[in-house]
């Protein structure tokens, strides 16, 4: 390793993962798409046998649209391509969408929602949680796929109470040591430290009993890592594994559907890495259609979990 720069041993880490993965799964069988319920609006599950995934809104943010969201194509573009899905093209609708998965007789949730911390249109998840009948006090574990505040912030809140107060933490290993790292944070600009001292307020008291897993490890039952990285060094995605149907959580290897899901190659403002992050947004949304997954994904529309098609030079993400 000493002979790659981080970067590149980070790049190559995510194409080794997808590969394992490619050649683990090549006789997946092809099987009809499951019918979802809703039990309540927001919320949506599914099953994949023997496992659940039930999908709860977290609500969304709306930020006005300006040149700055997509960095790599011109504005006008972008409005068009808003224009074709028929949404407004001066704003962008950013929805969160934490999962609840229970395999093996545990209840794990992933991804853990803006808490106290977001816009007032977000945060929602306790409720739609109390809407599903699950209680915080019955979530056994928690998973993260990296570590920007709408997907860590609902895990403590404003008191600095843990929401969930009996689940195991489930981290990726790349993602703590790269936020979590002393010298990293205080060679940053004062500027720039946001995403640093918001991991050690979420993380911070309880770094003992954090788990960091290496991507690549089954976390827990019929629920594997797969390393991501690019929207942020340690960036992790799942599949979920259930005796009729496999389903992908690619987290946010890509953000609003109409714009990236449809154009791959567009980065948006919040990847860390652009080129690495448009890489993985390829071999995955490739990897769902050719190995007929499910997809889950964390700022997708509707119930956020449905099936993927080629359409064009990207793809269509169609919700439950
Ligand atoms: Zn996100």
């Amino acid at each position: 390793m000493s002979m790659f720069s981080r970067r590149s041993w980070l790049t190559a880490g995510a194409g080794l993962g997808l590969a394992v993965l490619l050649s683990a799964c090549a006789s997946a069988p092809t099987a009809m798409v499951p019918t979802a319920t809703k039990p309540a609006p927001g919320v949506a599950r599914v099953d994949l046998g023997g496992i659940t995934v039930t999908t709860l809104s977290d609500g969304v943010a709306v930020r006005p649209l300006d040149a700055n969201f997509v960095r790599n194509v011109p504005l006008a573009d972008v409005q068009q391509a808003l224009r074709d899905a028929n949404l407004p093209t001066d704003k962008v609708e950013i929805p969160f969408v934490p999962l609840v998965v229970e395999t093996g007789g545990q209840r794990v949730l992933v991804d853990a929602g803006n808490g106290e911390f977001g816009a007032a249109t977000a945060g929602k998840l306790l409720e739609q949680m109390a809407k599903a009948g699950i209680s915080p006090a019955s979530i056994n574990a928690v998973v993260i796929s990296h570590f920007h505040g709408d997907h860590i912030n609902g895990l403590r809140n404003k008191a600095g109470e843990l929401v969930f107060p009996n689940a195991r933490i489930y981290v990726p290993a790349p993602e703590w040591d790269w936020w979590m790292d002393d010298a990293r944070m205080n060679a940053a600009p004062e500027n720039a430290r946001g995403g640093f001292n918001n991991a050690r307020r979420v993380f911070g008291p309880i770094a003992g009993s954090v788990v960091r897993f290496q991507p690549g490890a089954e976390v827990l039952p019929g629920l594997r890592s797969v390393a991501a990285f690019g929207h942020t060094p340690g960036h992790t995605v799942f599949t979920i594994e259930g005796s009729k149907r496999r389903m992908l959580y690619w987290a946010d290897a890509a953000n609003v559907a109409a714009l990236f899901v449809r154009n791959p190659e567009w980065a948006v403002a919040f990847d860390q890495d652009a080129e690495a992050a448009r890489k993985v947004r390829r071999q995955l949304a490739e990897m769902a259609v050719e190995q007929n997954l499910l997809v889950a994904g964390y700022h997708l529309p509707g119930s956020a979990m449905g099936t993927l098609t080629r359409r064009g030079s990207g793809y269509e993400f169609t919700p439950f």
